[in-house]
């Protein structure tokens, strides 16, 4: 079976071709710059060299049926008719309570996702989109909707409800929701894997350290709490994103910079994190560069960002009652040893002890922790895209 996963951002379309016969990547690539000057879809046949294709490309749709059209393209394409697609996965960010699972498309569903814009308004309209174009361009296709947010929906009330009245709930739908779902679940199952147990055995941290950032305690499978809250401001300090601070910095600052509710939201979600710490970039390894050649500000933000994930790791075992495997995961989690060592460091009454060697891992599935050592240490590289082609295939069959 082929699957072909989308994923919707505004002006962007990121697509995947699966063979699931092996999970073979087919083809994948970007469409760019939708609605805009400068558009076009960048390419990438198997492990070939990309293809750059400019063009007018005005919307969505126009964009989905170029990427079909480039799947099944003479020179670089990798199928030989649109029929081979028998399934699209899409990536849609916020499920609100509705979606505890990936589901099959159809039109109570979309009334669904639609109901939640209000919770994600810059996520799901483009990913709405992106479904709609799929149904006018692959009218036959059966499409399936994985969220980011099912995956948190196990948490119990205790960890999903604010200390606010509990009216903002019933009334506003306010309450923790958690994201990167459909990572923490991919990673939970790989990890399940190279411990050879199962998962219903396992109390595990994962740390989804990217651009964006989440931690999230699983027991059992279930979700039993996570960092990000509402939107995905809350947790973590980020790469552009603050994390959690008083609340009462709110209209501290609107009143002090005269900021509106609009601009202090980018202030918080733009320019804070440890972009904002340091004055540098939000990009790691820029910081860890600024840092050796002894940028005070740039070696602040990586502490903080460490300290904050320890602080998050540390409550996460006292909420599973232990752990039995600290997982990191995404572009920093996977790529940056120091960071780990950084963050691993403080947990010896834990009994965990890491493989400096072993740790010297970069992108690959590796257990590092130390021979002896009571709670493993684990890389695991994520695939959103696969998470969604495997449910997208179960869910089509
Ligand atoms: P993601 O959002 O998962 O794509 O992760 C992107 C972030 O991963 C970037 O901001 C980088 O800071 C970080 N990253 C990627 N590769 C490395 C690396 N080799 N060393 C340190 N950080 C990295």
């Amino acid at each position: 079976m082929k699957v072909l996963v989308v994923n919707c951002g505004s002006s962007s379309l990121k697509y995947q071709l699966f063979d699931m016969k092996n999970e073979d990547v087919l083809a994948k690539g970007l469409v760019e710059r939708i609605g805009l000057e400068g558009a076009q879809l960048v390419h990438q046949p198997g492990k070939e060299d990309k293809v750059k294709l400019p063009a007018d490309i005005s919307d969505h749709k126009v964009a989905i049926k170029m990427v079909i059209d480039t799947l099944v393209d003479n020179k670089i394409g990798v199928i030989s008719s649109m029929e081979e697609i028998e399934a699209v996965g899409h990536r849609v960010v916020h499920g609100g309570e509705e979606f505890s699972e990936s589901v099959l498309i159809n039109d109570k569903v979309m009334d669904a996702i639609s109901k939640c814009i209000d919770l994600a308004p810059l996520h799901n309209p483009p990913n709405i989109m992106g479904i709609e174009a799929c149904s006018e361009v692959l009218p036959a296709v059966e499409q399936v909707a994985v969220f980011d947010t099912a995956f948190h929906q196990t948490m119990p009330e205790k960890s999903f409800i604010y200390g606010l009245p509990y009216e903002a709930y019933e009334e506003h739908a306010i309450r923790r929701y958690g994201f990167h779902g459909t990572s923490h679940k991919f990673v939970t199952q790989q990890a399940a894997e190279l411990l050879g147990k199962e998962i219903k055995d396992l109390k595990l941290i994962t740390c989804h350290l990217g651009n964006g950032a989440s931690v999230a305690a699983i027991d059992g499978g279930k979700v039993m709490d996570t960092s990000m809250g509402l939107t995905p401001l809350e947790g973590l300090v980020m790469g552009t994103r603050c994390g959690d601070i008083d609340p009462a910095i709110v209209p501290f600052l609107m009143k002090k910079m005269g900021l509106d509710a609009n601009d202090l939201n980018n202030y918080m979600n733009k320019k804070s994190g440890v972009m904002g710490i340091s004055g540098v970039s939000s990009d790691f390894r820029d910081l860890e560069e600024a840092s050796e050649k002894g940028n005070k500000r740039a070696a602040l933000a990586l502490d903080i960002f460490a300290h904050r994930v320890q602080k998050y790791i540390g409550s996460y075992a006292a909420v599973l009652n232990g752990v039995d495997a600290i997982i990191f995961t995404a572009g920093l989690g996977e790529n940056s040893p120091e960071t780990r060592e950084q963050i691993l460091n403080n947990f010896n009454y834990l009994g965990l002890k890491i493989d400096k060697d072993k740790n010297k891992v970069r992108g690959k599935a590796t257990d590092f922790s130390a021979e002896g050592s009571k709670v493993k240490a684990l890389v695991i590289p994520t695939n959103e895209e696969l998470m969604i082609a495997r449910d997208t295939k179960n869910l089509v069959k």
